[in-house]
């Protein structure tokens, strides 16, 4: 992961939701710029500072070769905030399911839980390096999942994990996001389990092969 810093002489009306994104628009060679999706990982108004997340991942597209390349004083134009990802504050517990690229998301929403919430974490990631800790007044119950050499994409860990759970009693929210494919398998095991369509926010936040965008995963 690499962090980058952002700032906006106006920010205006920039008053961003826990955990909404923000559209980089990145220069290419063709007239359009290349968009990206990121999460604003924190927001400090006083200071007008952005933090963002950014996966370094082998495939280096035009957004994560931006954030490696970039350097104090350069300039991006970001559109936003934008995004439907809510925190449930009605729920009784809250599960959060990821990878590496909603690891900025849930870490926001995660540290912004009233003390008394209840959440588990299923976290995947590559290696113990990339474990990291997580600040919350929650009472929290982390899980990280290490793919130890195996690439990021498709793959059980997550599924499995969730499978092996028991979940708490009460009424739960999910949130699960990340790789679409592994979103969409953990959605089908909560609906399987009997959690309504409605206690489930899940978004594919990419693929293997896709460009950019994003994936909804309501079925
Ligand atoms: C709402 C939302 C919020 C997001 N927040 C973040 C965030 O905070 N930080 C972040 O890093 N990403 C985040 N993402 C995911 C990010 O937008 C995608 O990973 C995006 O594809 C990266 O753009 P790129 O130009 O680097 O690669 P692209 O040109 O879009 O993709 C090229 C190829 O790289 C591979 N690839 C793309 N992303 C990954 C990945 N994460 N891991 C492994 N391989 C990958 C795929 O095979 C893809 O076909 C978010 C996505 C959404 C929709």
């Amino acid at each position: 992961m690499r962090r980058v810093r952002l700032t906006a002489e106006h920010p205006g009306e920039f008053k961003p939701l826990v955990a909404q994104e923000l559209v980089f628009q990145i220069p290419g060679t063709g007239p359009e710029p290349m968009r990206r999706h990121y999460t604003i990982r924190r927001y400090d108004p006083e200071n007008r500072i952005i933090e963002v997340d950014f996966v370094m991942h082998a495939h280096t597209g035009p957004g994560a070769a931006w954030a490696r390349a970039v350097r104090p004083g350069d300039t991006i134009h970001v559109r936003g905030p934008r995004g439907r990802i809510r925190y449930a504050a009605d729920a009784d517990w809250h599960l959060y399911s990821g990878d590496e690229s909603a690891l900025p998301a849930i870490c926001a929403l995660i540290e912004a839980m009233p003390a008394g919430s209840v959440a588990i974490a299923l976290l995947e990631v590559g290696s113990e390096a990339d474990v990291m800790a997580l600040q919350s007044a929650a009472r929290l119950d982390v899980q990280w999942l290490l793919r130890a050499g195996a690439p990021p994409g498709p793959g059980p860990l997550l599924l499995d994990a969730l499978n092996a759970r028991q979940l708490p009693s009460g009424r739960g929210h999910a949130y699960v996001i990340g790789e679409t494919s592994n979103v969409r398998a953990q959605r089908h095991a909560l609906l399987a389990r009997g959690f309504g369509k409605s206690q489930i926010w899940s978004e594919g936040y990419w693929r293997p092969g896709r460009i950019g965008g994003h994936d909804h995963i309501d079925d």
